[in-house]
């Protein structure tokens, strides 16, 4: 009762005051009293349905109150669903915590009568055989409202549950209704939405906000929560598809291609609101200008919305959509609009900033609005949207047929693991791939029908196929928001080549892949119970996996450090340096029936090939009782994390060892790390990252491991960290500061500065293979993934950098020529010795995004090799 008369008040408050000084007088009586009427939030030029729950009567708080926890807001939208006949309810996944990912389909009820038609009508529009005869002018259009991708950006979760209540409970929307189907995803990552709302809620005063800047309730803790469960930054994923929220959201996305997708951020706290278009000189060049011209179109209706509240807001002077694994980038290769909207945030439930106070309340209102301006703008252009959708394809295939690359092919003829993984990546993408059905040669490769891949450029996926594949090295802007280029067939590892109109022709397809037969290929045992040992080499991508499920159960492994010839029952076969050997008879935690059922089944779920061999005395090589053998330990991971540290990169090291290779990890804070008895472990990693925190004690204990025989896996900063301590050796280059005083435009500066930056491209280095580093690979070239600007000088080892840039190292994405004249010569990787341990340091970053499957197993080397690599060190 007392509630509903202080929503009284408030509300007649609201009809007294100037628009002016309305958000301060909000703010502070915000303050002071946190019960927000949804009266706040709703048009009131509406009534609404009775019968259906407000959010109150369902969370027992107002919208803005509290921080929303995801279980709830899946609690109120089920209710919604069950109350409305506008509203459908779907859960398309479970997060890697398990929480579930729902997508509510609202529209018109005789609309949901019909909707499975009304859908496949709608996706009939991206096939370019049958759209020409679809009539758009009765047709649906259909909007996707997605919010918080990121889990610390809440105002667009709770957003969420407001545009359900409208578009359940409006009366008098019976057009929009009938002419658009909304879907409507309340959170990308709910994962990170629930650390943050653990936080910010746990920290809430009671009676009155804080709303100090410096209060624990606006201070996060490492690794904050703007990522997934394993900190991965979910609004990168959309092309990489390593995660559950992004796999999941993809499929349904593809099921419905929206005609338009917002995805709903926040940014600092003293900034105002941003709608795109972004800037106009960093699109993807693969996205048709329409789509831009629509994106400027839909802004005005943004525009109009945040005007009515004397909202500041600005479009075209940040963010970009360039990056296809971005949420607003990824639909523009689609045919969809992507929207990106940007709230200053409160990062909690009130913070001051440059514009006087920031109330939860108010951001979530923003957020709320432009979900109305979008739904509004594209059932008002609804029509132009649905007829773009049908062009966008039917414009692809053309641009196709003029394209110079038909088609590309591609294999990794000893890795069938890593084949699967991008056969899956792309058929998430819906993009057509067929098996070779003629042999071939290009690009100085043979390619066998039957094993190997091809990919035409004509088809109705034909931008998606051209930007993954693509190299590209001329821009229109020297400056990017995120990385420059992400071209799959570097990213893999593969041997692929492109192939022009002379190359390509339509009898090389061969049967197409069948995505939805796909599954994980099988390996296998090769001999059957062998009394002598068991080999297998290291080119599968789950080599490791498997050295480590044998390491897990004590079975005694070695690798080879140089090739050996046996006979096998498929006659003599060469081993590769690099080679995993389990001798039978030298275990003692199986017997040779126990060893020989566990090899199977390692080698079955690892998709490699185990060779069962019944004699020592190789034909050819070394035998395997040989000194060049060495003998593996378990590795034992200490993974630094916390403050200081980058966390993407202690994310990309975890899920990789735990969601590749089944290794487990322990991770501690760099403080505790300072008291921290390291005996227990042989192998450390150290993300980039600046370790001020670490004390002097624990850098001389980490020393004294390192003598010992400990090995540090250290990535940039953390490796010039460990130098600069005299833990190992290292020459940094830096470029020649820049001399030239003559004055500068001060509008300039920034873009100056930006171009020296290296965002992420891809560089060609060369391997010396017969480094321990450097096993599982055969080819001597590997194309990196860079994202800084670290130049590790050759050293004057000349047997400590196994891999190196080559002397014209750029293959894609955009460089500085200054930096880039830095680059070769220099080390991507390289091995510095301290008494009988290693420090192995990366001037690159292995394992990123987790698609970088092609160098994935130059960080598996140093895990499982590290500590066998002899004679490498520099001096010291
Ligand atoms: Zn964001």
């Amino acid at each position: 009762m007392k509630l509903k008369l202080l929503s009284a008040i408030t509300a007649v408050l609201f009809l007294l005051l100037p628009v002016y000084t309305q958000a301060q007088t909000f703010a502070e009586q915000f303050k002071d009293d946190a019960n927000v009427p949804l009266s706040y939030f709703l048009p009131g030029d509406v009534t609404y349905d009775e019968s259906i729950p407000t959010p109150y009567e369902v969370l027992g708080f107002n919208i803005g109150e509290w921080h929303l926890r995801h279980d709830l807001g899946v609690r109120y939208l089920e209710a919604i669903a069950a109350a409305s006949d506008r509203v459908t309810l779907h859960q398309y996944g479970r997060t890697h915590e398990l929480r579930p990912l729902i997508l509510l389909t609202i529209t018109h009820p005789e609309n949901q009568e019909n909707i499975e038609n009304i859908r496949e009508r709608h996706v009939s529009l991206t096939n370019p055989q049958v759209s020409g005869n679809l009539d758009t002018s009765d047709m649906p259009a259909v909007v996707w409202l997605g919010y918080s991708v990121h889990g610390n950006e809440h105002s667009g979760a709770n957003a969420a549950l407001l545009s359900a209540y409208y578009y359940a409970a409006a009366q008098g929307i019976d057009d929009v209704l009938r002419e658009t189907v909304i879907l409507l995803d309340p959170s990308f990552n709910p994962d990170g939405q629930d650390r943050f709302v653990s936080w910010v809620n746990s920290h809430r005063n009671l009676n009155r906000l804080t709303a100090d800047p410096r209060d624990r309730e606006y201070n996060e803790p490492w690794p904050r929560s703007r990522t997934n469960h394993y900190w991965f930054d979910l609004n990168r994923d959309w092309m990489p598809l390593q995660h559950p929220e992004s796999r999941g959201r993809l499929e349904m996305f593809h099921h419905w291609k929206p005609n338009v997708l917002t995805d709903h951020h926040e940014m600092g706290t003293n900034a105002t609101y941003f709608f795109q278009p972004g800037i106009p000189s960093r699109n993807n060049p693969l996205t048709l200008e329409r789509n831009f011209e629509l994106t400027a179109k839909l802004a005005e209706y943004h525009a109009e919305y945040l005007d009515r509240f004397g909202q500041l807001y600005y479009t075209k002077e940040s963010f970009d959509d360039f990056y296809v694994g971005k949420g607003s980038t990824y639909p523009d290769l689609n045919g969809t609009i992507g929207i990106l909207f940007e709230q200053a945030s409160s990062r909690g439930h009130i913070q001051e900033s440059q514009h006087g106070l920031v109330p939860f309340p108010e951001t979530i209102r923003n957020q709320f609005q432009t979900s109305l301006s979008t739904v509004s703008g594209t059932h008002a252009l609804r029509t132009e949207f649905l007829d773009f959708l049908r062009t966008h394809y039917t414009q692809a295939i053309t641009d196709a047929r003029a394209d110079a690359v038909r088609g590309y092919v591609f294999s990794a003829p000893h890795d069938p693991a890593r084949i699967y993984h991008l056969l899956d990546i792309l058929g998430r993408h819906q993009i057509q791939v067929y098996e070779l059905g003629r042999n071939l040669s290009a690009n100085d490769r043979n390619f066998e029908a039957g094993r190997d891949f091809i990919i035409p450029a004509e088809q109705p996926q034909y931008r998606l196929v051209r930007s993954l594949f693509e190299t590209r090295t001329e821009f229109t802007d020297s400056l990017f928001y995120d990385v420059s280029t992400w071209s799959l067939p570097h990213a893999f590892n593969l041997n692929h080549a492109e192939l022009g109109s002379r190359a390509f022709s339509s009898n090389l397809l061969g049967d197409a892949i069948d995505y939805e037969n796909l599954s994980f290929p099988e390996g296998e045992l090769i001999g059957g119970q062998s009394r002598y040992a068991y080999v297998f080499e290291w080119d599968g991508y789950y080599a490791p996996r498997a050295l480590y499920d044998l390491q897990h159960s004590d079975v005694r492994t070695k690798v080879s450090n140089r090739s050996f010839t046996l006979p096998t029952t498929e006659g003599e076969r060469e081993f590769a340096p690099g080679s995993i050997i389990v001798p039978v008879g030298i275990q003692d935690a199986c017997s040779p029936e126990e060893l020989f059922a566990k090899i199977r089944e390692t080698a079955r779920d690892n998709a490699i090939s185990v060779y069962s061999v019944d004699t020592g005395l190789a034909r050819g090589g070394i035998d395997l009782g040989s000194p060049s053998i060495s003998t593996l330990q378990k590795p034992e991971v200490l993974l630094v994390t916390g403050n200081g540290v980058n966390v993407s990169e202690a994310g990309e090291t975890w899920f990789q060892l735990d969601q590749r290779y089944n290794v487990p990890v322990t991770m501690v804070e760099t403080d505790r790390f300072n008291s921290l008895d390291l005996s227990r472990y042989n192998t450390i990693v150290m993300p980039n990252g600046n370790y001020n925190g670490i004390s002097q004690g624990a850098r001389e204990r980490l020393s004294s491991w390192i003598s010992g025989g400990g090995v540090v896996i250290a990535y940039k900063g953390a490796a010039s960290w460990l130098v600069r301590h005299d833990m190992a050796s290292a020459s940094f280059a830096s470029r020649d500061s820049d001399d030239d005083n003559s004055p500068r435009a001060y509008a300039d500066l920034a873009s100056t500065r930006g171009a020296q930056v290296i965002g992420g491209s891809i560089f060609q280095t060369r391997l010396d293979l017969t480094h321990p580093l450097t096993y599982g690979y055969r080819n001597e070239h590997l194309s990196v993934f860079r994202n800084s600007t670290i130049f590790m000088e050759a050293p004057s080892n000349p047997y400590a950098a196994p891999i190196r840039y080559t002397d014209n190292p750029l293959i894609s994405g955009y460089i500085s020529s200054e930096n880039l004249e830095m680059l070769p010569g220099t080390a991507s990787v390289l091995v510095s010795g301290q008494g009988s341990g290693r420090v192995i340091m990366f001037a690159d970053n292995p394992n990123f995004r987790a698609f970088w499957f092609g160098t994935n197993k130059l960080f598996a080397n140093s895990l499982f090799f590290g500590s066998t690599i002899s004679g490498a060190s520099i001096e010291r």
